[in-house]
Formats: C-alpha cells, structure tokens, sequence
C-alpha cells in the first residue's frame, strides 16, 4: 500500500513563517496561490514583463513582482509556469536569485526528470502535484473539500524538505482528499503516460472515432454527440464514485453485456501494446525531446495537430448542442481554447 498523508500529518505553521513566491499565474499558480494565502501563508506572485495574468493576480488583493524581485525575498519558490518556459525561467531568473538554502517547488516533474533543470546542492526540491486541473483545485478548496495530490523531495539539503512538501500540501487542500508519498520519476512518468494513453489522448481519439463512425454510417452528428461525449461524464461519474463496477450496475443488462463482448474488440490487445510503446517513449525520453524540441523551434507540430483538433466536425456540433444546455457553463471561456492559453 502507497504511504499517504492526511491533514493532521503535515503541520501548516512550517510554511506559515516563511514567504512563498509562486512564479506563473495560470491554472495550477492561481490556485496554489490562492490556496496558500487562505491558509495563512504569506505569497507574492513572480511574472514576466507584460504578463497578461497579472491584473487578475492583482484584483485578488496578491502582491505582483517581477520574477527575479520575488525570487529574492522568497524562502520558497514554487515553478508553475508550463513545462516548455521552466528550464528559460529557472536559468534566466530564478537561479541568479535564489537565497542559499531555499525550497523549489514543482508541480509536475518533467524538467527535473528529464534533465531539464539541475538546482543547486543546498536547495530543497520538493513536488507537491494536484492529481486534477488548476480550476479545480481552487473550487474544491473553496468549498472545503481538495483534490488529491502526489508528494516527492528529489532532494533534501535541509532535512526538512519532507515536512516542507506536507505543509505545503495541506494548505492547498490536497491533503483533505489524501497525499500519496511518490517520487519524481514515478509522477512525471505516470503522469505523461496517464494524459497520453488514457485521460487525454486515449479519451479523445474515442470519442472522435466513435463520432466519425456513426456520422460516416449516416446517423445525425446531434445523436452522436450526445451518444459519444456528453454521456462519457456520466458514465465517468459512476466510475469515480463505485468503480467500473457501479458503472455496469447502473446500466442496462444490455448495455452491460455490450460492455463485455464489445469492449475488447474496440480495445483489443494491439491497443495495450501501443501504450506500451507510448510509455517507452516517456521513459526513454524521447517524447520529452520532441516536445521540448519542437517549442523551442516555435512549436510548428503544436500548433498544426492543435489546429487539427479544432477543426474536427465534433466540436462544431457540440458548440451548438451546449449552447441550447443552459446548465453547461463554459467558465473558463471557449475564447481561451480556441487561442489555446
Ligand atoms: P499555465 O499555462 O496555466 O501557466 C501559465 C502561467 O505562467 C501564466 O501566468 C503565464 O503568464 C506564466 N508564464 C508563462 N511564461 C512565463 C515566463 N517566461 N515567466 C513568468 N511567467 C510565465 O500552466 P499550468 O498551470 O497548466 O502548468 C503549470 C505547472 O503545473 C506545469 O508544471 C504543469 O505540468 C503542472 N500541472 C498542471 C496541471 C493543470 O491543471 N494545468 C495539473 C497538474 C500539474 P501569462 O499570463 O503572462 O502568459
Ligand atoms: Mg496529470
Ligand atoms: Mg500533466
């Protein structure tokens, strides 16, 4: 069994003294910040010139540096940009600013995993890393629940660096739904190959295919939608709450039957062995070279599969079936997704 924490094993006045500087002011940074600030922890947010974040970071009352000025007040400094600018900011500010001695925080390990990022021998480098979007992570605080997190110290200098991690996790709220102790690699890993195979990539390519196969056979693209992407969440609900066993018995003995038969045929052995081949490729780190690679050449492959994406006659039918939803609210904005922030 995994070692797990709850609130009353992480102790908050550890972080409570000291300051907390959260670089990056977007889905995981609003939410780490505004969580921690609720928690009594003293924050300040580091953006680059010009950021677009910064008037919202300040109409929630946070105080706005430039990276480098709250880097150089700051005993622990928490790396919430994207992945592909981590390595540029660490370089270009960060580390020229850097008390002796600081924490540095991650939320995901990719840069430390992949080489990316190397700190300095007498920093701590912990990750505490929500198993669920930014958004999400702010809402369930608010409402006084949390979503879980996974919790690693890469490196201990101070011989505090664990106690550091659980604090830091209680008071974003990860702790109220449960920390899992893991390590850098197992979550960078685990997590590029869980958004590729199963929740991003996988999910997406099965909706796509079934929408495709019943708009190609001549079915209307309104019927398939809804057969396709708006009952996947229910369906997804039953799991989360009984596991795919109270997703069976909520649906019909036929459905469940298809279930059986049909599953297996759609997802059939070639499917596992391609995830096996995804996840070689996260392990030997060619997946992150690629993506590294490509942002770093202005991201032509990014950009043309997003585009792509867009343009799938899914999401055009969907548009027009959410709008008539009253009850599906876009909050973040369909404006975002289309310039993809
Ligand atoms: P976002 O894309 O939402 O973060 C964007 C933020 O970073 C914005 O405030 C942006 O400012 C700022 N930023 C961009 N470039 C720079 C720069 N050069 N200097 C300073 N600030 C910069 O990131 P995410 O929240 O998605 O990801 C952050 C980390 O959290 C990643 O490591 C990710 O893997 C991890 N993570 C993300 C999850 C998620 O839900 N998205 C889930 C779990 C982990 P501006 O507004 O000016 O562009
Ligand atoms: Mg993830
Ligand atoms: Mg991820």
């Amino acid at each position: 069994m995994a070692e797990m924490f709850y609130d009353d094993d992480a102790d908050l006045s550890v972080l409570q003294g000291k300051k907390v500087a959260v670089i990056g002011y977007g889905s995981q940074g609003h939410a780490h910040a505004l969580n921690l600030r609720d928690s009594g922890v003293d924050v300040r947010i580091g953006l680059a010139e010009g950021s677009r974040s910064k008037e919202k970071a300040e109409a929630e009352g946070l105080t706005v540096r430039s990276v480098a000025d709250a880097v150089k007040e700051a005993d622990v400094v928490v790396i919430l940009t994207p992945d592909q600018v981590q390595r540029h900011v660490y370089t270009d500010d960060i580390k020229p600013n850097l008390k002796p001695g600081a924490t540095l925080v991650f939320g995901h390990g990719f840069n430390i995993r992949f080489g990316y990022i190397k700190p300095e021998a007498d920093a701590d480098v912990i990750m505490v890393a929500p198993k669920g979007p930014g958004h999400l992570v702010r809402r369930e605080f608010s409402d006084g629940r949390g979503v879980p997190v996974i919790v690693a110290v890469e490196q201990d200098a101070s011989g505090h660096a664990w106690d550091v991690a659980k604090a830091y996790a209680k008071a974003i709220g990860g702790l109220r739904a449960g920390g899992i102790k893991t390590t850098f690699t197992e979550e960078t890993e685990t997590d590029l190959f869980g958004e590729q195979a199963v929740l991003c990539g996988g999910a997406s390519q099965l909706v796509m295919y079934g929408f495709e196969v019943l708009t190609e056979a001549g079915y209307q693209p309104e019927v398939a939608y809804f057969e396709c992407l708006h009952e996947l969440k229910l369906i997804v609900d039953l799991m989360i709450e009984g596991g795919i066993a109270k997703q069976r018995w909520s649906i019909s003995d036929t459905a469940e039957f298809g279930d059986y038969v049909s599953g297996p045929r759609v997802i059939d052995p070639r499917v596992k062995e391609n995830m096996q081949a995804v996840l070689k490729d996260i392990q030997d780190g060619t997946f992150a070279k690629r993506f590294i690679d490509d942002q770093d050449a202005g991201a032509p492959e990014f950009k043309r599969l997003r585009e792509k994406g867009a343009s799938h006659p899914i999401e055009e039918t969907g548009r027009k079936l959410r709008s008539l939803m009253s009850w599906i609210k876009d909050d973040k904005g369909t404006s975002d997704y289309v310039e993809g922030s």
